[in-house]
Formats: C-alpha cells, structure tokens, sequence
C-alpha cells in the first residue's frame, strides 16, 4: 500500500463549528495569542490560561467530527494513513482514524507544569490547585508558542516517507510545522485543501483544491479510493 500522510490544520475543524484562528483575525475565540498561548501568558495569568483551555475542551461535546475527518479515515481502506495534525481537538480520532500524531498537544491531556513527560488523560476542567506527581500545578498539554515541539522530528520521518501528502485547512503560517512540507521526497504528489491562498511557497509543486475541507475531501477521495 502507498502512503499517504495528511497534515492538517484548524480548517478541517471549521464545519465541525470550531473556529480557526486567523480567520478572526489573530485572535483565538477572542483572545490574544500571547494571553492564551505562551509561557508568558501562563506566567502572567494562569487561571485565564486554564479557562480558555476548559472552554475548549468542553466545547468538543459539543461538536462532531465532519466529512472531511470522516473521509480521511475512509482511505485507510485503500493506503497507510498517517495524520500529522496541528489541531488539539480529538475530532480526528472520534472519525476513526487510527494513526494520528498531535504536533502542537492534546486538550484532553494535561501535564505537570514542571515537567513536560508527566503527561495525563483529561476529561473535565483542569483547576488551580490540581496537582501533577511532582506537585507541580497542571496546565494543558499544548505546544505554546516559543515551546519546543517534541514530536518534530517522529512528524518528519512520517513525511519523508510520504507518497502522496495531502495539506488541509492549515494557514501554514506556524513554525516548524509548516516546514515539514519541505521534507517531502521528489516523487511525493503534494495536494492542498485550502479554499484560500495561503502565503506559503509550495514551489511549484502543490496541487491546489480551493475549496473547503468536506468538499475538498469528497473530490479527493473519489480520486484516491480507486487506485
Ligand atoms: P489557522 O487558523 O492559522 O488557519 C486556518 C486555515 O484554514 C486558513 O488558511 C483558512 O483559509 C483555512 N480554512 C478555513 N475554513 C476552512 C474550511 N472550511 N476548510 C478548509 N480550510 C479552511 O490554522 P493553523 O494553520 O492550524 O494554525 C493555527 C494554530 O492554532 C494551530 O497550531 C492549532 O494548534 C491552533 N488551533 C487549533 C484549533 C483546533 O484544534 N481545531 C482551532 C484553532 C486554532
């Protein structure tokens, strides 16, 4: 079987009804990037840190994955599927897929805010006062801004192995995983779902779908599914 690897970004997730965020401008749900994703913010505000994260977290009862997610699960059927997603929502899971790697965390994990391997399950809010086991307050298990992705290079060797790597719904303005699309091989077929243009230079070498994430997929995988 061929491989295909997606890497997808918070637009596969809009029709789901989870916001993207520089669609809005910068902000997220609201907030600035720097109050809510970055060491600086937790230091300078930790409740507010956690709320914007319980919201969220919360919100994922509320939302289900779409036919896009649903669709990127269905061509396992035909390829080895690996998502890279830089989303925190579990919506990729909750369609089925079976190998999915969270680049930038999780937001039903926590973790010690002292020490970034002492990761946990989190289903309800996370609390000041609540405790990892090195005594350390919890926080999200999310890649801030300015923080070390720790699972870059496992991402990488994922794409170098790529025989077709399809993008979806990613701004490709975030750093270093956007730069994961210059680790495909020359004989990889590079597709983009994006119903807008993006900034970033593919070289030449992207097949640009402009349409949303479900219809996009829907073109793709009648595509895909037969051969
Ligand atoms: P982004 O918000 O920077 O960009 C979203 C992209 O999706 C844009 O290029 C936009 O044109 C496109 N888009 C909008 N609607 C779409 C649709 N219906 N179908 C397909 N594409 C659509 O997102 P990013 O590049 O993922 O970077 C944002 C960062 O913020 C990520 O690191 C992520 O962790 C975080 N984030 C995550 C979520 C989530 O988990 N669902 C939501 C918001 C932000």
């Amino acid at each position: 079987m061929k491989n295909i690897v997606i890497l997808s970004g918070a637009g596969i997730s809009a029709e789901s009804g989870i916001q993207t965020f520089r669609d809005t401008d910068g902000l997220w749900e609201n907030h600035s990037i720097k109050d809510v994703a970055t060491p600086a913010g937790w230091r300078k505000d930790r409740t507010l840190v956690l709320e914007f994260y319980n919201q969220r977290r919360r919100q994922l009862k509320d939302v289900k994955p779409n036919k896009a997610h649903e669709l990127v699960k269905a061509l396992e059927a035909f390829y080895n599927v690996q998502i890279i997603t830089q989303n925190i929502d579990d919506l990729h899971e909750r369609a089925g897929s079976t190998n999915v790697l969270h680049l930038h965390g999780e937001l039903n994990k926590s973790r010690s805010a002292n020490n970034a391997k002492l990761i946990y399950s989190q289903d309800g809010d996370i609390n000041i006062g609540d405790k990892a086991e090195d005594d350390a307050q919890l926080r999200p298990h999310i890649v801030w801004f300015g923080e070390d992705v720790p699972l870059m290079s496992e991402a990488e060797k994922i794409v170098k192995e790529a025989d077709i790597l399809i993008v979806i719904g990613t701004s490709m303005q975030v750093y270093p995983a956007a730069g994961l699309v210059r680790e495909i091989s020359a004989e990889c077929t590079l597709v983009v779902i994006n119903p807008n243009d993006t900034d970033f230079d593919f070289n030449g070498r992207a097949v640009h779908i402009k349409e949303n994430a479900t219809k996009g997929m829907t073109y793709l995988y009648n595509e895909l599914a037969t051969k």
